[in-house]
Parts: C-alpha cells; structure tokens; sequence
C-alpha cells in the first residue's frame, strides 16, 4: 500500500530484523536511508533485491530537496521505507522531520518496527521499568551537560542515555556531581553483540570502574530515578496512626 514505512534494522546482531521489515525493504517502490551502504549490505544478507529500485540517501538535515523527492514519491501514490543507520529510525537518529512532513501531508505513516538499544538497555539492566525517560546523548560541553543533569534531576522514572565512549566517563562525572554518586546506574555495552556487558552499579562505582582506558564499542547508560532518603516527622506520626487505628480496629 501507498505511505510511508520506517524500518527498524538491527543494532548489532545482523538477524536481528523482522520478516516484515524484510518484507517492507522487498516491496517498498523507493528505499531510502541514513546509510544506503549499511542498508544494502543489510538486504544483500538477508536475499532482499534492490532490483532496479532507486536506494536514496536520506537525513533529516540532508536539505529540503531529499525530503522532497520523497514526498513526491509518496504523492504519486508509492510506497517509501526509510531505514536509519542502526535501530528504530528517529531515536536519537534521522526521520522525524520526514515523518512529521508525510503524516502533515496526509499520507500514511507506518512502521516495521525492531530493537532499539534504549528498550534493550532497559529490559537487561534490571532498574525500574515502570517509567523510563529517554534523555538522549547528554550535550558535549560540561556545562550544558551539567545543565541537562539538572533538568532531568526529579524525573520520575529510569533515565535512558546514549553515550559515547569518548565521552562517557566526563558524562558518569557530571552526572554523580549533579544528581548525585550514590544513584543505582547501570552501563550496557555492545547490546546483542559478541562482547555484550551489562555492569551494574552506582554513578561513583562505574565512574571509578573506568579510570583505566576508556571503554570500547556502543554504550546505554541507565539511572535510576532520585529516592527521597529523608522520612519528614509528619509522615511517621501519620503512619503510625494508621497502625493504630487498624490495631484498635482489630481488638474491638
Ligand atoms: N536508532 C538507534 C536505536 O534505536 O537504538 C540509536 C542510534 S544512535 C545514533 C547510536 C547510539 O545508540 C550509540 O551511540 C549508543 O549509545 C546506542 N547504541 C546503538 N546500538 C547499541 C548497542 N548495540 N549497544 C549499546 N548501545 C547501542
């Protein structure tokens, strides 16, 4: 069918994508990506023909002209799957103004959808799961890092970077002198690769585990939301009037 299908390609292990997504890739009338070289060694692995299609490259700030051509594919009825570098399209990764302009435009908008390494992250790393924030890769100057940390202080729910490994030691740094050292983190490496970690811990501890050399390959860092440490006087007397009331309920 006409529209516009976002296909989710794998984040390291090459047979993590869907049979639909393969099918999508198959049928699509035009494919574009993040990284057409990427995406045609994909579909070379998998048996999927470009056949005489047209591979474009696409990102969001590859300029008005790519998003056009396009639009104008999915005007002239066809169908258009877009596939990012790695993952989910338009996590932490090109599609969103692509997206917003087809679905403005009236156009079918769908996805094939497939592992992210900020889902995966969070399903391994054994921190709440109830409510997650997806905070993206933190800025890379340390003020405007520690500003973000500040923001994200009092969210109530697992925060979720993505974090460079250049970067990710200045980012557990700033991060411990902002939120705090002693809040449960967790550091997730080379998700469905061969060298997979999950290494659980505190911001101070994984801070200290990295002083050596810095770490190798992609990295998910988790925090676990702030807890309120300090019990106010109103709250025990309350509680302990509940309990008495239960009690004097149950001896009467
Ligand atoms: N769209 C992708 C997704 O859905 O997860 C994310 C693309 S973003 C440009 C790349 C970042 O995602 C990496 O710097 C890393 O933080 C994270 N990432 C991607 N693959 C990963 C993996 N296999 N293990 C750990 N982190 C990964």
């Amino acid at each position: 069918a006409p529209g516009l299908y976002f296909v989710a390609t794998p984040i390291g292990t090459a047979r993590d994508i869907t049979l639909r997504a393969l099918d999508v890739l198959a049928s699509a009338d035009v494919i574009a990506a993040e990284d057409t070289r990427s995406l045609r060694r994909l579909m070379e692995i998998h048996g999927v023909p470009l056949g005489g299609r047209r591979l474009l490259s696409y990102h969001d700030h590859s300029g008005g002209g790519a998003r056009a051509r396009l639009l104008a594919a999915l005007a002239a009825g066809q169908s258009v799957a877009y596939a990012s570098e790695a993952g989910m399209p338009l996590i932490a990764d090109p599609g969103y103004d692509l997206g917003r302009a087809a679905a403005e435009a009236g156009f079918m908008v769908t996805a094939a959808p497939g592992p992210s390494a900020a889902l995966t992250a969070l399903v391994l790393a054994g921190l709440p799961t109830d409510a997650f924030f997806f905070a993206g890769f933190l800025p890379s100057q340390a003020a405007a890092r520690r500003a973000r940390a500040e923001e994200l202080r009092e969210v109530p729910g697992t925060l979720v970077f993505y974090e460079s490994p250049k970067r990710i030691a200045a980012c557990l740094a700033d991060l411990g002198a902002v939120l705090g050292g002693d809040r449960e983190a967790v550091m997730c490496r080379e998700l469905t690769k061969k060298f997979e970690e999950v290494r659980r811990g505190t911001l101070a501890s994984l801070a200290g585990d990295l002083s050596g050399a810095a770490p190798k390959g992609e990295i998910v860092l988790l925090v676990d939301r702030a807890r309120s440490e300090t019990v106010s006087e109103t709250d025990i007397e309350s509680d302990l009037l509940a309990a008495l009331e239960t009690q004097s309920v149950r001896d009467a």
